[in-house]
Parts: C-alpha cells; structure tokens; sequence
C-alpha cells in the first residue's frame, strides 16, 4: 500500500538528489512544526532521521514521543535567552546562533555525555529590519566567539532570505551566503554546513551550494493551525 506521506518524501529526497548531481549528497531537514507526533513517527519510519522545530515546549514533546527512534533534532526557529538551555539539553543542532550573549548559556547547559552541540551563525542576508540573524560583518567574530566554546561546535551557516518574487534576485541572495560560506571556510575549514532553501525555494539554494535544506509543507502537506495540532 503506498502511503502519501513516504511518497512525498522518496519524490523530495529524489528530487533533491537530481538538482545536486551526482556525488553530492545534501542533507534533508524535516520540518516538523505543527505536525503530530504520529505524522513525525509515520516520517521517520520512510526513512527520514533529520526533523528541524521552531518552537521549544512543542519541539520537547516530539522529541520525548521519539526517544525510541534515533532521529537527529535541529533547533530552526529564532532562540529566545530563556530557552538556550532546553535547546542546548535536546537539540544537536542549533541553526539560530545570531548574537554572542545566547553561548554562555547554550555552552553552560550543554551535557558533556551528548557531545558538543552543533551549531550554525543565521545571517540575515537581506538586511531586512528586525529580521532574526546577524548582519553578514559580524559573522567572523560570531563564528570565532563559537569555535572557541568547548561544548559548541562551529558547523557553517544558515539563511532564509526574504521570499522575493523575483528567482533572480532570491538565487543573488543565496549566492551571497555561499560567499560568506567560503569566506567562512578559510577561517574556519571544520565548517562544512550551510543551511538554506525551503519549500518554495530549495532548488535555487541548492544550486547555490546548500549543504542542508529545511522543508516542511512540501513533505507533510499545508500545515495544520496551531490550535488544530496536536496538544504539546
Ligand atoms: C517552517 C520553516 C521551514 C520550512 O518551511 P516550508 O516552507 O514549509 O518548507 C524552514 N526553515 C525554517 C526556519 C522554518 O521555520
């Protein structure tokens, strides 16, 4: 019996694989805000084992109902101060780092036993105002101030450009972040993520150079409102 959920994933992971080319494998984040735990489980047993979450006390019970599951968990969404510790006890990737006072925290709270947290500096590459991300000057001392935290560890960076209706001037956004990238990599060499493209826009990132994508409606459908999902 075919089942539409793993058939959307094969067609992503598929897809995926086409526009990369052959020998270049880029990792697929599920994101799974607002999902049930069963459509994640459901998800996971296609053969998924990345999922990305944006809201900690809804991400905490997915990841609790997957314990028997060995799925790898990204914190996506903008990190508040007050939650750096629930993500730096559950998460192994933090995509989010955008400002230097979040590391004491996260660096604190990191359990020694599950190894240093992974964790990728956003920029926001449009410069758009109050926007989460740290402009793309700061990105050196902010991947410096990282790399030097023994219970983080300096993984690349992460984007989302503004959804520009115009491809051109989206791929000239992505194709900025893939120079911050390679400037990062200079300095940095160990760093060998970079995280962007969604739903609407993978394909642009990915011919850009994302190592990792993060897409959620095109696996799982339109999500559900939040008061229909779910209860965390
Ligand atoms: C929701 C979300 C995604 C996935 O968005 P889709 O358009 O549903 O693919 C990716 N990244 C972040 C940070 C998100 O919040």
């Amino acid at each position: 019996m075919s089942d539409p959920l793993h058939d959307a994933w094969r067609r992503c992971r598929q897809a995926i694989d086409d526009v990369a080319g052959p020998g270049r494998r880029v990792v697929l984040v599920a994101a799974s805000k607002a999902q049930p735990l069963a459509r994640v489980r459901a998800l996971a047993a296609a053969g998924q084992r990345d999922f990305g979450e944006n809201y900690v006390q809804e991400a905490l019970a997915r990841i609790a109902g997957c314990a028997d599951l060995d799925l790898v968990w990204h914190f996506i969404g903008p990190l508040q101060s007050n939650k750096a510790r629930e993500v730096a006890r559950h998460f192994d990737w933090l995509h989010s780092l955008d400002r230097a006072s979040l590391l004491d925290p996260l660096d604190r709270h990191r359990p020694a036993a599950s190894g240093p947290l992974q964790v990728l500096v956003q920029v926001n590459i449009d410069g758009e105002a109050g926007k989460a991300g740290c402009a793309p000057q700061d990105v050196a001392a902010l991947a410096d101030a990282v790399a030097a935290r023994p219970h983080l560890r300096l993984r690349g960076l992460m984007a989302i450009p503004r959804p520009d209706p115009d491809p051109a001037r989206r791929r000239a956004a992505f194709a900025a972040m893939a120079a911050l990238f390679a400037e990062l990599r200079t300095r940095h060499p160990e760093a060998d993520t970079l995280s962007m493209g969604m739903s609407e826009d993978w394909p642009l990132a990915v011919a850009e150079g994302a190592t990792l994508v993060r897409i959620g409606s095109a696996l799982f459908g339109p999500r559900p409102a939040k008061a229909a999902a779910a209860p965390d």
